[in-house]
């Protein structure tokens, strides 16, 4: 438990920049905090890569995405057209120096430096999800059952056993499991897997009904929510952003936060900024499933594919094609997702897909798997709050209440050196 230091209460004007999971919890404690707080969102609140993912809170993602191994395994994946990752190379500047700085990151010293700080960022944002929880303002279907990793080659059980070994270093609580302890801990599927690891202090909840709600509670507390109103421009004076030109019109504030998602890069390209992030599109299909599902949200760790029971339903996501702002299907991706099924459970039949729709969201991805929170040297009032990836579900609490404490320059509970978004300028 994070004790989080008390904020001098804030009387300006802020204007987040994004209404997903991340640009909403920001919402929540500068709202907390005093602020009065306008959201924009181009679409609809929560509609963006927050919408249908596989809903893990997982600090035991303390690993960042830029690790060795990453590049040789990518590569391999790249020659394959199911594979659970792909990049499509492009002659863009933007995309060529995200990818320079990636292969850069992909070091021990990388993840060494990452892990500490992605473990506390993910357990204090554990916590503040429970306090949400507790709050039952509006119900996410909020579920303390853990996380599993399944593997079922040699190549998958030296990886859990190396994960297992970084885990209890950092002092995350994980167990490594045999294939009888598996089928003991998950009776509700035939479990095919070899084996797999255990994380038992994770959570999971569903992600829609959280960002869905939580845009109503807001409301209702008295922020302003502008929809379908694109950020399409800025007003400075010095070094300082003054308004927003909007579809709506143009709105003046004291403080500005961008929670653009895996747009961030467009945003502020008009302030001359480049901020490195790609979009990782992934895909999700849920079915309807009341029993006969695991109960624990499950990791198939060689097909890269996340299991959430949700409710009264189950999902399956996966792959990440780093392919620029594009949201189209690719649907043999997709069928990869749901042909991987069979290896580690038993109790799916490709029938039970049959008219599921998929779903695809964009993470915004950043060269070394931290994410970017902090201000913005260029300007003295814009705060950065994306390149959140793969956990920007898991760390949206966590985010929002370092941005409350940025914004009201008080000391953040937190070292955020390493989450500062010049630190590829
Ligand atoms: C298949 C899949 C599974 C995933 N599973 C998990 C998981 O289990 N756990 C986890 O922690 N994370 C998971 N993620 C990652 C997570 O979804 C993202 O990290 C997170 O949703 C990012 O939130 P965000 O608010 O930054 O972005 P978004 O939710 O994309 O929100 C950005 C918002 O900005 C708005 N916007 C963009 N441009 C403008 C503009 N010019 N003006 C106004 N508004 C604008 C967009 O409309 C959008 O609503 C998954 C992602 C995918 C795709």
């Amino acid at each position: 438990m994070v004790l989080f230091k008390k904020a001098k209460p804030m009387k300006s004007n802020v204007v987040i920049i994004g209404g997903g999971a991340i640009g909403l919890c920001s919402a929540y404690y500068l709202n907390k905090a005093g602020a009065s707080v306008t959201v924009i969102d181009k679409g609809e609140f929560g509609h963006g890569s927050s919408l249908h993912n596989a809903g893990y809170v997982c600090p035991s993602h303390f690993i960042p995405l830029a690790s060795p191994g990453t590049i040789s395994q990518g590569l391999k994946w790249m020659l394959s057209p199911v594979s659970p990752f792909y990049v499509k190379p492009r002659l863009e500047r933007d995309f060529i120096s995200w990818v320079w700085n990636f292969k850069k990151s992909c070091t021990d010293e990388n993840v060494r430096r990452a892990m500490p700080l992605l473990r506390d960022l993910g357990n204090a944002s554990l916590d503040l999800y429970e306090e949400f929880a507790a709050m039952k303002a509006f119900d996410f279907e909020w579920t303390p059952k853990g996380l599993l990793i399944l593997y079922r080659t040699e190549r998958g059980r030296h990886d859990c056993e190396e994960e297992a070994g970084l885990a209890k270093e950092i002092g995350i609580n994980a167990r490594l499991l045999d294939r009888p302890s598996l089928q003991r801990l998950e009776p509700n599927v035939e479990m095919r897997a070899e084996g797999g690891l255990y994380f038992p202090d994770d959570c999971h909840m569903t992600p829609a009904k959280f960002v869905e709600g939580l845009a109503k509670h807001l409301e209702a507390g008295g922020v302003r929510l502008l929809k379908n109103t694109e950020v399409s421009g800025f007003k400075i004076e010095g070094k300082r952003v003054v308004g927003v030109a909007t579809s709506a019109g143009d709105l003046s504030a004291d403080e500005f936060v961008l929670a653009g998602g895996s747009w961030s890069p467009n945003i502020v390209k008009k302030l001359g900024i480049r901020l490195l992030v790609q979009a990782g599109k992934g895909y999700s299909v849920t079915i309807p499933r009341k029993e006969n599902k695991p109960a624990i949200p499950l990791i198939f760790a060689e097909a890269r594919v996340a299991v959430t029971p949700m409710g009264d339903t189950i999902r399956f996501a996966g792959t990440m094609e780093i392919a620029g702002l594009d949201l189209s299907i690719t649907r043999r991706r997709v069928d990869a997702i749901l042909n991987s099924i069979p290896n580690y459970i038993g109790g799916f039949e490709k029938s039970d897909f049959a008219g599921a729709e998929p779903w695809a969201g964009l993470r915004p991805v950043s060269p070394d798997g931290v994410p970017y929170i902090g201000r913005f040297s260029s300007y003295s009032n814009l705060i950065a709050a994306t390149g959140h990836a793969m956990i920007g579900i898991s760390l949206a609490p966590i985010t929002g209440k370092l941005v409350s404490e940025i914004a009201t320059n008080a000391k953040p509970s937190f070292d955020l050196s390493l989450t500062s978004p010049d630190r590829f300028s």
